[in-house]
């Protein structure tokens, strides 16, 4: 199934009509609510996020953070941030600190800070507990000989030879494995359900194995360590979630979710709910799939700009506001859906299309002489930074002078009919002010043009001629002594194909990386206006796109941009092209 969000436009929306609409009613909605009329848990909705520790957030958990604190919010219930980080080997206190950030950029605040490390004690004497009851047992066979004893889809499991262990010697075990007696690998707790289960889950299910590892929170205070679906139910039921928000990969794990919670002994326990993870197309959601690309160096971090994690968008320019009105936009349903680039691209154009300034940035310089306006003057053009259609006022002056920069790509020395731009014998506008003719065209020796020579009409000072006659085109500028030199970062989508793990037999989703995903222009000319915001400043360049001083390497002397998206989807047109 593939979503197209119906609105996907380049169109500038009109005023206030987006982001005022009342939270969608889901399915999982549909449950709170219930839950909240009935009193089904006799207590107040809560939920949580659950990231384990081991990467930065990406857009998938961006989500999974809307849906769960914004239920809590809906519905006056909590949230908790809780790290699953029962896996020692991946794990790490940097991570923990990305992610808390990232939460709070997003615009989110936690109800509780947990960690499931923290209840390693807990969940120990649960595993006490269920062997007491005879429903947990130490298994002392291999990871080959249990795989083996599971059967398969179409056949039984076959009990192993210690199954059948008293609870006496099972307890023993047990605590001799906490206590730090045996090797990585050589016993495992397991749940005592069926091994002829229909759900291969339910098989009998590991729930500790012995890793003698340093954990990033409990150093070497344990070596047993929870799997995750031990870890996770009854982390929920603990904190006294009351619906567990999970992505449909969990869907079989529901069973022994419900089995654990109450074995355990819970009242009222938390039960899971799964919905559709996000997929998105040009884009990879995996961690460890992200982690690749920072560790192979096809990406200089998790927070370069083209990257889907939310330190990359924040990075690049993207704000919170644009994500969460996208994930209420795809909404949550129960079936996977890939979700189209445009449909996220075209929420952030529509978040900073209503917020940021427009200025004039020359990518591509050429220089334009106006051969007849006087040398040395310099006058001020009155320039609103913001359309009729954006409720927002301001207006800066731009400088104008004999010699001004215009885009290479508004010029054509033999164009063909409707192009509307510069060229021999041809009027075009500059925004903001005069009409210019264009009359000489100035070459080097390798016949590439260096230098227009044009002239104005001083009596268009307004943009409009007095005599009535039409002039189509509008050009952007910058008037050459005044601009500043900036680096421009054009950033692109990271993968060339909608599916980046659709590739040939025998390669990965890294031989889909798009080799033109950041272009660099070293020396775009930009109005003058902008010298002294501060870093981190959003614009659109006009006809050009939405871009942002990059936080990390743009300075007062030398300002660097990273563009956030394209004013349109040129990416389509070009594939259509071909
Ligand atoms: P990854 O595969 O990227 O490591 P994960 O599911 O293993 O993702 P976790 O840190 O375990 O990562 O996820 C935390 C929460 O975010 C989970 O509840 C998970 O279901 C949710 N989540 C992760 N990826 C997505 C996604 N693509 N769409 C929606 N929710 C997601
Ligand atoms: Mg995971």
């Amino acid at each position: 199934m593939h979503l197209s969000v119906s609105a996907v436009s380049d169109s500038a929306p009109e005023a206030g009509s987006e982001s005022t609409s009342a939270p969608r009613r889901d399915f999982i909605r549909e449950m709170v609510a219930d839950d909240v009329a009935n009193g089904h848990f006799g207590r107040g909705p809560a939920t949580r996020f659950p990231p384990e520790p081991n990467g930065f957030l990406h857009m998938g958990h961006a989500k999974s953070i809307c849906l769960n604190f914004g239920i809590a919010k809906e519905f006056g219930g909590t949230c908790n941030l809780r790290f699953d980080d029962t896996n020692p080997a991946t794990e790490d206190v940097r991570y923990v600190e990305a992610i808390q950030r990232d939460v709070q950029w997003l615009g989110f605040e936690w109800d509780g800070l947990y960690y499931a490390s923290d209840y390693f004690e807990q969940l120990y004497d649960i595993a006490e507990s269920l062997v007491l009851k005879g429903k947990a047992y130490v298994d002392s066979q291999n990871e080959e000989e249990i795989r083996a004893g599971r059967g398969t889809v179409t056949t039984a499991g076959t009990p192993g030879p210690y199954r059948d262990r008293t609870v006496q010697e099972n307890l023993d075990l047990l605590r001799r494995m906490r206590a730090g007696e045996f090797a990585d690998g050589t016993h495992v707790l397991r749940a005592k359900i069926d091994l002829a289960h229909v759900n291969m889950i339910m098989r009998d299910p590991l729930l500790l194995r012995i890793r003698h590892a340093h954990h990033y929170r409990r150093g070497n205070d344990w070596c047993i360590y929870p799997l995750y679906d031990f870890a996770h139910g009854l982390s929920d039921a603990i904190e006294g979630i009351t619906r567990s928000l999970c992505t449909l990969e969990f869907k079989d794990s529901r069973e022994i979710y419900d089995w654990l919670v109450k074995e355990a002994g819970f009242e009222n326990p938390p039960t899971q709910i799964e919905f559709a993870r996000l997929e998105l197309d040009y884009t990879i959601l995996s961690k460890r799939k992200l982690l690749r690309l920072v560790n192979e160096g096809h990406v200089t971090g998790w927070d370069d700009p083209r990257m889907p994690t939310l330190a990359g968008l924040r990075r690049r320019g993207v704000r919170p506001e644009a994500i969460r009105e996208f994930c209420e936009t795809i909404g949550v349903a129960r079936k996977d859906a890939r979700v189209e680039i445009a449909a996220f691209e075209h929420a952030v154009r529509n978040d900073l299309n209503m917020e940021v300034p427009r200025v004039l940035c020359v990518l591509n310089p050429l220089k334009v002489v106006l051969t007849n306006y006087p040398e040395g003057q310099v006058e001020d053009l009155d320039a609103p930074s913001f359309p009729h259609d954006v409720p927002k006022t301001g207006s800066r002056s731009m400088p104008f002078s004999r010699e001004l920069y215009v885009d290479r790509d508004d010029f054509m020395e033999d164009p063909p009919k409707k192009f509307y731009r510069l060229a021999p014998g041809k009027e075009v506008r500059l925004r903001f002010g005069y009409l210019i003719t264009c009359n000489e065209v100035v070459k080097n020796d390798a016949g590439d043009v260096i230098e227009l020579r044009c002239t104005y009409d001083p009596a268009t000072r307004s943009g409009q001629a007095p005599d009535g006659r039409k002039v189509q085109g509008t050009i952007h500028w910058v008037s050459a002594a005044q601009a500043l030199s900036c680096e421009v970062r054009v950033y692109d989508r990271l993968f060339s194909q909608p599916d980046p793990d659709a590739v040939p037999e025998g390669q990965d989703f890294i031989s889909a990386l798009n080799p033109h995903s950041l272009v660099v222009i070293p020396d775009a000319k930009i109005e003058p206006s902008v010298a002294n915001d501060p870093i981190g400043s959003r614009y659109q360049f006009e006809r050009t796109g939405y871009f942002m001083s990059d936080v990390e390497s743009s300075t007062p002397e030398k300002l660097v941009f990273n563009r956030i998206v394209g004013m349109r989807d040129s990416w389509a047109k070009e594939v259509k092209k071909g």
